[in-house]
C-alpha cells in the first residue's frame, strides 16, 4: 500500500477548509495538513462577514444617536473616528486569526503558512519548493472579488481593501447591486460618507423576492444613498489627486473620492494547478463537484465558494464537515442545500428563506400574505423606516414556501423562521402560534387575509 505524508491536505484556511481539517483530524483521527497563503480564517473572518458586521454595528450607532435624541436624550453627535474603530477592528481580527490557528492545531492539524498548489492528484507543492504527498486533497480556496474590464488595473477598491482604509473618503461610488454593494452602501452612508450606488439592472438584489428588493431599495434611498438603477459605468478615470472621474450610461460625469467594485466574486483557482491535474472546472472557474463534494479526480475534493454552489459561510462549513464525515468518518453525508436562509445587512436588514413569490408562482398557485408597516420604535419618533413581512404560501397544501423580512434585526428573525419552514410549517401552523406582543415579528403570525392569490 502506498504511503503518503498525510491523509488529507487542505488548501485554504477559511471556514470550509478549517472545519474539514478539524473534523478529519480531531474527530476521525486522520493525519491532516493545511496551507494558507494569507491569514487563517479566510474571507469570512478576515475580510468579509466579521469585519463587515462590526462595521454594521459601528454605522448603526449614528442613527441610534439621532433616535436617542428624538426619544428625549440630550446627546450631541460627533464625527465617526475611523482610526479608533480600525485599531479595535485590527485587534479583534488578530484575536480571531489566532483562535482559528490554535483550534486547528489543537485538533492536530499541521499548518503551513504559505501558498500551496496541486502538483498531481496526490502531491501538493508548497511555495518554498517542498513537495508533500497526500492521500486526499481538499480545495477550499474560496473566492476573490471580480472587477470587470477595463477597470481592473485602475486602483479602485474591492471589499478586500475596504477594511484596510487609512481613512474614510468623503464620497464613494459603489458599483453593483448584490449583497456586498448594498451592505457597503448602507454602512458607509451611516458612517458619514456620501455614497452613490450604481446598478446596471432594473432593481438591486437580483434573485431576491421583488417586494423585498423594492423595500430595501426604498430604505437605501431614504437614508441618503444616491441609488441609480438601470445605470452602468461607461468610463472611469483616476485623476492626479487620486480621485476618480466616472461617467455613466446616462452621460453624467461625476468625481468621487473613491470607487468600490462590488461586482461579484470569482472562484479562487488561478495558478492552483487544477486544470493541469485534470480537475474539471466550470466556465466560471468553479471546481465541478458531485453531491459529496468530490471532483472528477477521485482523490481531490472541493468545498465552499470555490465550488460556487451557495456562497455563504455556514454552507461552506457544512460542506467541509460533510466531506470529513464522508471520507474519514465512514458515514457518507450529502450536504443539504435546501431552504438555506440568508440575510443582507443593509439598514434595515433583509432576511430571506425559501422561494420568492415569482419562483413559487412558477410552480403552482400561491397565496401571498404581506404587511408593510412602521414599527412602534420608529413610528413613535415619526421616522420613515418601514418593516416588511411576507409569507409565500402554497394554495394547495398551505405549506409556507418562502418568508421574506425587511426589518431591524431581520437576520435574527429569519433564522427562527427558517426552522419552521425547514420543518414544513403550514400557514395554519403560523396562525395557531400565539403572537408575542408588542414586537414586529408578531405580524408574521397575525396576517389573516392574503394580499393576493393566484
Ligand atoms: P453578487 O453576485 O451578490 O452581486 C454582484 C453584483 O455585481 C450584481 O449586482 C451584478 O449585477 C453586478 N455585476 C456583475 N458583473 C458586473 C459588470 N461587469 N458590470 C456591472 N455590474 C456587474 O456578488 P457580491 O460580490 O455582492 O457578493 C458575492 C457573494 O458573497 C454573494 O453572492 C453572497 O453569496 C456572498 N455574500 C454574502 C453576504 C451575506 O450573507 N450577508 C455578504 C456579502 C457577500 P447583475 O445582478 O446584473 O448580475
Amino acid at each position: 500500500m502506498t504511503s503518503f505524508d498525510y491523509d488529507l491536505f487542505v488548501i485554504g484556511g477559511g471556514s470550509g477548509g478549517v472545519r474539514a481539517a478539524r473534523i478529519a483530524s480531531g474527530e476521525h483521527g486522520a493525519k491532516v495538513a493545511m496551507a494558507e497563503e494569507y491569514r487563517m480564517g479566510g474571507t469570512c473572518v478576515i475580510r468579509g462577514c466579521v469585519p463587515k458586521k462590526l462595521m454594521v454595528f459601528a454605522s448603526g450607532h449614528g442613527a441610534a444617536i439621532d433616535e436617542a435624541a428624538a426619544y428625549g436624550w440630550q446627546v450631541e453627535k460627533g464625527r465617526f473616528d475611523w482610526s479608533a474603530f480600525r485599531h479595535r477592528l485590527d485587534a479583534e481580527l488578530n484575536r480571531l486569526e489566532s483562535a482559528y490557528t490554535r483550534n486547528a492545531e489543537t485538533a492536530g492539524v499541521t499548518i503551513f503558512h504559505q501558498r500551496a498548489t496541486v502538483a498531481d492528484p496526490h502531491t501538493v507543492r508548497l511555495a518554498d519548493g517542498r513537495n508533500i504527498t497526500t492521500r486526499h486533497i481538499l480545495i477550499a480556496t474560496g473566492g476573490t472579488p471580480f472587477v470587470p474590464e477595463p477597470y481592473a488595473d485602475l486602483g479602485a477598491m474591492t471589499s478586500n481593501e475596504l477594511f484596510l482604509l487609512d481613512r474614510l473618503p468623503n464620497s464613494m461610488l459603489v458599483l453593483g447591486g448584490g449583497f456586498i454593494a448594498c451592505e457597503t452602501a448602507c454602512i458607509l452612508q451611516g458612517l458619514g460618507v456620501q455614497v452613490t450606488q450604481m446598478y446596471r439592472g432594473r432593481q438591486i438584489l437580483r434573485g431576491f423576492d421583488q417586494d423585498l428588493q423594492e423595500h430595501v431599495a426604498a430604505a437605501i434611498t431614504q437614508q441618503g444613498v444616491k441609488l441609480e438603477v438601470n445605470t452602468n459605468l461607461t468610463s472611469l478615470e483616476k485623476l492626479a489627486d487620486g480621485r476618480f472621474r466616472a461617467t455613466c450610461t446616462q452621460g453624467r460625469t461625476r468625481v468621487h473620492d473613491a470607487v468600490l467594485f462590488a461586482t461579484g466574486r470569482r472562484p479562487n483557482v488561478d495558478g492552483l494547478g487544477l486544470a493541469e491535474a485534470g480537475v474539471a472546472l466550470a466556465g466560471n472557474g468553479a471546481v465541478v463537484v458531485d453531491e459529496y463534494s468530490q471532483t472528477n479526480i477521485p482523490s481531490i475534493y472541493a468545498v465552499g465558494d470555490v465550488t460556487k454552489r451557495i456562497q455563504l459561510t455556514p454552507v461552506a462549513i457544512h460542506e467541509g464537515h460533510a466531506f470529513a464525515d464522508t471520507v474519514f468518518g465512514g458515514s457518507p453525508v450529502k450536504p443539504d442545500h435546501d431552504m438555506v436562509a440568508g440575510a443582507v445587512f443593509t439598514r434595515p436588514e433583509a432576511g430571506s428563506v425559501g422561494l420568492t413569490e415569482e419562483r413559487a408562482r412558477a410552480r403552482g398557485p400561491v397565496q401571498i400574505y404581506m404587511t408593510s408597516f412602521r414599527p412602534m420604535q420608529t413610528s413613535f419618533i415619526d421616522a420613515e423606516t418601514k418593516a416588511l413581512m411576507k409569507l409565500v404560501v402554497c394554495a394547495n397544501t398551505r405549506r409556507v414556501l418562502g418568508c421574506h423580512i425587511v426589518a431591524p434585526g431581520a437576520g435574527e428573525l429569519i433564522q427562527i423562521a427558517a426552522v419552521a419552514l425547514k420543518m414544513g410549517a403550514t400557514k395554519d401552523d403560523f396562525d395557531r402560534t400565539m403572537a408575542v406582543h408588542p414586537t414586529m415579528s408578531e405580524e408574521l403570525v397575525l396576517m389573516r387575509q392574503p394580499a393576493r392569490s393566484s
